[in-house]
């Protein structure tokens, strides 16, 4: 159902006609929304003003609002019933299009001041909640820092998606087959939080609960998320199985390989799109440790299927399948790994 919900274009009817969305056309008036000083959300005396067309379109109906700041956007969040965070809408806006999710004010973040930066450092990238995954995609020093970045973004969906999606809008998403979570387990990123009861931050294992579900509180606002930079001696690679290129993967893995005189020294290996959140593959990383190119595949394959044993089953993939792809698919990394010109 998750992917079945990408099938279609967001905002296109049955018969074929566009439709426009509440709250993100014209205003009652005529005026476009994105006219004018804070249209849609406007913080007076009396609180917030939303904008209501009640036409008849695909999702229920909702109201919008447009913050400057994060305060706003969490005050905003906190005064509504079932609030919720627009970002880039590349997964929200076709959920609700679909009526799989109940919104009843939308807050977009996408003018809030301060969260469009991608800061790259020596310590690693710092990715603000309106950062677009092609802006980072983009991003030289970004990918110098922190390679996974790219290697995981090209596997995101189509350059219409990585165009408006956000990364951090991935990683609050918390799809299971979804790869920016993956590759924050794997790198030990961290994410910053900002809610009613100030700022927070939650190493990504902690963040990531299951399925669509992260450890985020009412109200709270994925503000940034920093991505540590790559140890030196790292080769970080991210592959997955998909049906089609740009689909979400049947399976996948990240890999973050040290490798030192033609062996694999150390490796973090994160699986995606077999169980409910993304999970290290601990049995794999034992294994790996060690490991070289002449040594026999199965040693891995065997540690793959222990840590992929309660994979699940769906109408894309059976289990048995899951735990095959991530057993190839960390073969194929070991020897990517060791085959690099960035190994030493
Ligand atoms: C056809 C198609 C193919 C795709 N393929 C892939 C793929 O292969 N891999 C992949 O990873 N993704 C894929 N996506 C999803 C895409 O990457 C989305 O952009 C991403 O999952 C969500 O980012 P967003 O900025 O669009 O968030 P939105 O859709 O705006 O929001 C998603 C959810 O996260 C919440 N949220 C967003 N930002 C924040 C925040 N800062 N703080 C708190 N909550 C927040 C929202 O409230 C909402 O619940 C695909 C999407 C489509 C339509």
């Amino acid at each position: 159902m998750r992917r079945g919900r990408h099938d279609r274009p967001a905002g296109r009817s049955d018969r074929g006609g566009l439709r426009r969305p509440v709250g993100v056309g014209r205003r009652p008036d005529g005026v476009p929304r994105h006219a004018g000083r804070g249209p849609g959300c406007v913080a007076g005396r009396g609180g917030w003003r939303f904008h209501r067309l009640g036409q008849p379109v695909k999702p229920a109906p909702f109201h919008y609002c447009r913050p400057a700041t994060v305060a706003e956007a969490v005050e905003a969040l906190e005064s509504a019933e079932s609030g919720r965070v627009l970002a880039g809408g590349q997964s929200l806006i076709p959920a609700m299009n679909f009526r799989l999710t109940d919104v009843s004010l939308l807050v977009d973040i996408g003018r809030v001041a301060g969260l469009d930066g991608v800061d790259t450092g020596e310590d690693g990238v710092t990715v603000g909640a309106s950062a677009t995954q092609s802006r980072v995609l983009n991003d030289d020093a970004a990918a110098r820092a922190v390679p996974g970045l790219r290697a995981a973004l090209r596997h995101v969906g189509h350059l219409q998606i990585r165009n408006r999606g956000t990364v951090c809008g991935s990683i609050a998403h918390a799809d299971p087959a979804a790869e920016l979570p993956a590759l924050a387990v794997a790198t030990g990123a961290v994410i910053g939080v900002a809610g009613p009861d100030g700022h927070r931050t939650m190493t990504a294992p902690d963040f990531f609960l299951g399925p669509f579900w992260t450890a985020l509180e009412d109200a709270e606002i994925v503000t940034e998320v920093r991505f540590p930079a790559a140890p030196a001696g790292s080769v970080t690679v991210v592959d997955e199985i998909s049906r089609r290129a740009g689909d979400f993967a049947v399976a996948g893995l990240v890999s973050v390989i040290h490798v030192d005189g033609g062996a694999v020294r150390s490796a973090r290996l994160v699986g995606f799109g077999v169980g409910g959140v993304p999970a290290r593959l601990e049995s794999a990383e034992a294994a790996i440790s060690g490991w070289a190119s002449d040594h026999p595949d199965r040693e891995l394959i065997e540690a793959a299927a222990h840590d992929t044993a309660d994979a699940f089953d769906d109408i894309h993939a059976t289990a048995w399948y899951r735990r095959e792809a991530v057993a190839a698919l960390l073969v194929r990394a070991a020897r990517r790994a060791l085959a690099s010109p960035e190994a030493p």
